[in-house]
């Protein structure tokens, strides 16, 4: 019999299910299942698409369940959880719709006819993390899957439960063999990028796990895609309307308790209007409620790890020890005893300090003053992050000509964390290879082959 392990709930510590504890030979009997099940899930199109097509319609409406045992487990609030269900959804029904072809044919030339055929990759390792365990499944299994790949999914550790059931739904319209889940700890994580016979490693985490995970997918030269962290800047123009931008930055800064690796994760204000919009961060923070996330009521629910808590309070408390002050939150802000972190504005942060620097994916906002928009935009690029930034200003022709200046691989204006079915997604330098969503997801799990051919005689 397997063995389990026990899952707890982030805001109350309390355990809320258990998992089996998967080995890496059983990752070994998943690798054979699927090679098992790939040749004839590869070889109709038309069947994967209505398979995701009703797979869509029963996650939609089975989303309230599925999302509350998200919201459990990972401590976001309840609607949110939901949503990620709702978003995985949408998922595989857009790529169910694509509209892409299996091969085309170049233009003839000296008597040769040349033809690409798009074949599917293979068996695809989907390797997720903690923080979006449904959406960012999703925007892997969509594409793999109406390509003809068979996967594996592999969710962290701490947010097994929600993998597991979406699965189990997935699995009522696909072949045996074509979506399996492997659960565990240690060791488990590494079986799906070392073993031969998965061909491509998708995955989304941190940079330091992702050149682990190149490094270990090279010796059997694996493919990989991969989503890293980020340190998203929002930049706020002279001319920006700060309570506006304030309300659209404390959205995207505090969603998901800051977990979110395009959330706005520091703001650089013009030194002239940083206590202006300091005060402005504030009164749109002070209306989130901290809680438990199925509670009703609650609009941020608590840190995942106590971690995740214990880093992103001491970037707060060096920031502040170098000049930094905390304009709003610092305190655990509820009787809970889990992982929670007020939503906490530092002002006046030093741009040197590790809050400003480093990814810090948790409940704290610093505000930096700077003075020279065109020596902030090359610090920003000389940083090892790419994922995304964004600029607010009521002069788009202004804002674009910022955004285009900016190394990473979206710039959003006016807005941020926002992101489309149809357009890449994913980050340049440290934050990722690859994109995922759109017609390029799709590409991430499709082999070109060329077929080259001339008469027998001619
Ligand atoms: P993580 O890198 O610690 O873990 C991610 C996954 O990798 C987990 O399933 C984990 O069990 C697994 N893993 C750990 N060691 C491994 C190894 N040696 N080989 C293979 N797999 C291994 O990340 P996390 O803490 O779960 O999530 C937070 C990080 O994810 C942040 O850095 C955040 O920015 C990043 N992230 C990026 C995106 C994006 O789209 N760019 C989206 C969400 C989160």
């Amino acid at each position: 019999m397997t063995a389990t392990y026990e899952v707890i709930d982030p805001a109350t510590l309390e355990p809320v299910g258990d998992v089996p504890l998967h080995q890496p030979e059983d990752v070994e009997r998943a690798i054979t299942a699927a090679q098992g099940a790939g040749r004839a899930w590869a070889a109709d199109r038309e069947a994967r698409r209505a398979a995701l097509r009703s797979a869509a319609d029963a996650v939609d409406a089975e989303a309230g369940d599925l999302g509350r045992i998200l919201s459990l487990e990972q401590g976001k609030v309840l609607a949110e959880a939901v949503q990620e269900f709702r978003v995985a959804a949408g998922l595989l029904r857009h790529y169910a719709d694509l509209d892409w072809a299996q091969s085309e044919t170049l233009p003839p030339r000296d008597g040769r006819q040349v033809q690409v055929q798009y074949a599917p990759v293979g068996l695809v390792g989907a390797i997720t993390p903690w923080n979006f365990p449904i959406s960012l499944l999703a925007v892997k299994l969509a594409p793999a899957l109406v390509a003809g790949c068979t996967v594996v999914a592999k969710p962290s550790p701490s947010t097994p439960m929600s993998t597991r059931a979406l699965a189990e739904v997935l699995n009522r319209f696909l072949p045996e063999g074509v979506l399996q889940v492997v659960t565990g700890r240690g060791v488990l994580s590494r079986a799906l990028s070392e073993m031969p016979g998965v061909r491509k490693i998708s995955f989304t985490g941190s940079t330091e796990i992702g050149a682990a995970i190149m490094a270990q997918a090279a010796p059997t030269v694996k493919k990989v895609t991969l989503e890293l962290g980020g340190n998203d800047p929002a930049i706020v123009l002279p001319d920006a309307d700060l309570e506006v931008t304030a309300q659209r930055i404390v959205a995207s800064a505090f969603r998901n308790a800051g977990q979110v690796c395009m959330a706005v994760k520091r703001v650089y204000a013009p030194r002239e209007l940083g206590g202006a919009l300091t005060e402005a961060l504030v009164a749109a923070a002070a209306a989130l409620r901290v809680g438990h996330g199925v509670a009703e009521g609650t609009t941020m629910g608590p840190m995942h790890t106590s971690g995740q808590q214990q880093l992103v309070k001491d970037y707060v408390a060096q920031a502040v020890a170098q000049g930094g002050r905390i304009a709003h939150g610092g305190e655990h802000g509820t009787s809970l005893p889990g992982y929670f972190l007020e939503p906490t504005i530092v002002a006046d942060a030093p741009a040197g300090s590790e809050l400003v620097s480093c990814e810090q994916f948790g409940a704290a906002l610093p505000v930096v003053a700077y003075d020279d928009l065109d020596a902030t935009i090359e610090a920003l690029n000389a940083q090892e992050f790419g994922l995304g930034a964004s600029v607010w200003s009521p002069d788009l022709h202004r804002a674009h000509e910022v955004a285009s200046r900016l190394e990473v691989g979206t710039a959003w204006i006016n807005q941020h964390t926002v992101v489309e079915l149809d357009a890449p997604f994913g980050g340049w330098k440290g934050s990722g290879l690859g994109r995922e969503r759109g017609r390029w997801g799709l590409e991430e799990y499709l082999e070109p082959r060329t077929v080259n051919a001339r008469a027998h005689t001619d």
